[in-house]
């Protein structure tokens, strides 16, 4: 019997078992599907590079459907870190209005003002650590490329944004910071700082923190409507059971709901129809899925030796507020250094990613069978408000290719067409046909009050309907925040791990 059993060791479960494990009176089982590796010198390659994402060696091989009828790769890290461990290192904070909004939704704990001290704990900032919104000695360092480090087209970049009056933005994490400067990374050098380096390697010597690779979480234990454990699969195909005073569900947005829908725990009538006992009616298990669509140029340059796939994938970043919205910053242009193939021809991208969406897609199970993966049905471009604003950025975004020292390293716009007329009816064909996943989906396991039936955990992250039973991912944002979400996820487990330290008989602890 653990006191403490976190399922998944991603961006927020690493960080819930290291603060959890901080009390050496509770013990703390760590569980992941994928592999844990102890120690820095036999980490594989695609974890320790950060400069591009790593796609294949510890991945999930889920598919998505970002608009209707496209089938595409949607990764997720699968290993101690999680998608902490593969993904980009883009180290950015929300806007205070989102976490705002999530406190008018009913959770007052999630106020900028609440949130702040958790995102300055996370953090290790060298470059403005003594700035009373940034912290200096956290698990996660944070710098920017300095101009002398930029790659040729990140610095064109820049000057193109300058000449089309954006302002220069030397913080892209300032609360009231806006446009052009390099982006925050979570990266030394090489070095990807995941949650499995920050957090994980420094608890490992505890006696109370056992963590434990290669083991598949199949379902919740529940009995009398009390979570008592978790049933596992190891690797050699051998089922246990193992139990726990509390369980945190940590398997992210996308595998969060169908190991609670796996257990009896979801929208009544899908469990039903694949021959799930239903536990818990919770229509809000699985919907609610909110992301970023993106959708870029992409450019053939001049000279081909400026794209090398072995260098940094992004430097620079413009956040920006779309002509006529009333959300702040509600959109980024990013500079993509790279983009195809080796022995294709050498093409940058830009991209336009909508950072405040109101549309929302949902999870599906695609059957009661733990090891098939879930329908992830994104309806992105669905709601008007949401493809009018990415058809004004995509023209930003177009502006970028023919303005100032960026325009002059492009040979040739290979997307969109430029032989071709486009209105705005056109592009909004564009959006709803390819708008991708920015990466970051969120909120198919909402947080909010009990009388919001969508909600199924409760600020502190408890089920409403489930002792014993924590839910704390990205899954419980109540909706995307304005920016990537790995620093928010981090923050979410710092918060929620800890409550559980400071708070233990909230938690049955
Ligand atoms: C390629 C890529 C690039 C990205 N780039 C960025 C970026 O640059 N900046 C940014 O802010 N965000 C980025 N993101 C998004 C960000 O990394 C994630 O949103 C964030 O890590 C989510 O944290 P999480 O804790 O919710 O889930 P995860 O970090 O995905 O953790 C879930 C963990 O649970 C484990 N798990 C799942 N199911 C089970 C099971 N049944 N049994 C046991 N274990 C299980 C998984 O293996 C995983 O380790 C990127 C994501 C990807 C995939």
């Amino acid at each position: 019997m653990y006191d403490i059993v976190v399922v998944g060791a991603g961006s927020t479960g690493s960080v819930i078992a290291s603060r959890g494990s901080e009390d050496p009176n509770k013990t703390v089982l760590l569980l992941e599907a994928g592999p844990d590796y102890s120690d820095i010198e036999k980490t594989p390659f695609d974890l320790l590079n950060s400069h591009q994402n790593s796609m294949k060696d510890h991945d999930w091989g889920f598919k998505y459907e970002p608009t209707r009828g496209r089938d595409i790769d949607f990764p997720r890290g699968r290993v101690t870190g999680g998608s902490s461990a593969v993904n980009t290192t883009i180290a950015l904070r929300g806007m205070p209005e989102d976490y705002d909004e999530w406190a008018d939704l009913g959770n007052c704990q999630w106020s900028w003002d609440k949130v702040l001290p958790a995102f300055k704990r996370l953090e290790r900032d060298l470059d403005f650590g003594d700035e009373n919104y940034h912290g200096d000695a956290g698990p996660i360092t944070i710098r920017r490329y300095p101009d002398e480090e930029l790659l040729p087209q990140h610095q064109a970049f820049l000057e193109s944004a300058r000449l089309l009056d954006y302002p220069e933005c030397i913080d892209a994490n300032d609360p009231s910071g806006w446009g052009a400067g390099p982006q925050p990374m979570n990266k030394l050098g090489r070095l990807r700082i995941s949650c499995a380096v920050g957090y994980l390697a420094p608890a490992r010597i505890r006696p109370n923190l056992t963590i434990r690779g290669n083991t598949f979480v199949r379902r919740l234990l529940l009995k009398d409507h009390q979570c008592t454990g978790v049933e596992v699969e190891n690797a050699d195909g051998t089922i246990d059971t193992i139990a726990a005073k509390l369980v945190v569900l940590s398997a992210g947005s996308l595998m969060s709901p169908p190991i609670l829908m796996r257990s009896g725990i979801g929208p009544q009538k899908q469990l039903e129809s694949f021959g799930i006992e239903v536990i818990q009616d919770e229509p809000g298990v699985g919907s609610n899925l909110c992301d970023h669509p993106a959708i870029s140029v992409v450019c053939q340059v001049k000279d081909g030796a400026i794209i090398n796939f072995d260098s940094p994938l992004i430097q620079t970043i413009l956040r920006y507020t779309t002509q006529g919205s009333d959300k702040r910053n509600d959109m980024q242009i990013e500079q993509l250094s790279y983009v195809g193939g080796h022995g294709g021809p050498p093409l940058f991208a830009i991209a336009a990613c909508l950072e405040y969406q109101y549309g929302r897609g949902e999870i599906r199970l695609r059957s009661a069978d733990p090891f098939d993966n879930p329908i992830v049905d994104c309806r992105f471009c669905e709601d008007d408000r949401d493809t009018s604003r990415l058809v004004k950025a995509f023209r930003d975004t177009l502006a970028f290719s023919q303005t100032g020292p960026l325009a002059d390293m492009i040979e040739v716009v290979t997307f969109p067409d430029p032989k071709r007329p486009l209105t705005d009816d056109d592009i909004a064909v564009l959006c709803r046909k390819l708008a991708a996943s920015g990466y970051h989906p969120c909120g198919t396991v909402k947080m909010g009050p009990r009388q919001d039936r969508q909600a199924v955990v409760d600020q502190f992250g408890c089920s409403h309907r489930i002792d014993n039973l924590v839910v704390a991912d990205a899954s419980i944002m109540p909706f995307v925040p304005r920016a990537n979400i790995n620093l928010t996820s981090i923050m979410i487990g710092e918060k929620i791990g800890e409550w559980i330290r400071t708070q233990p008989s909230r938690y049955g602890l």
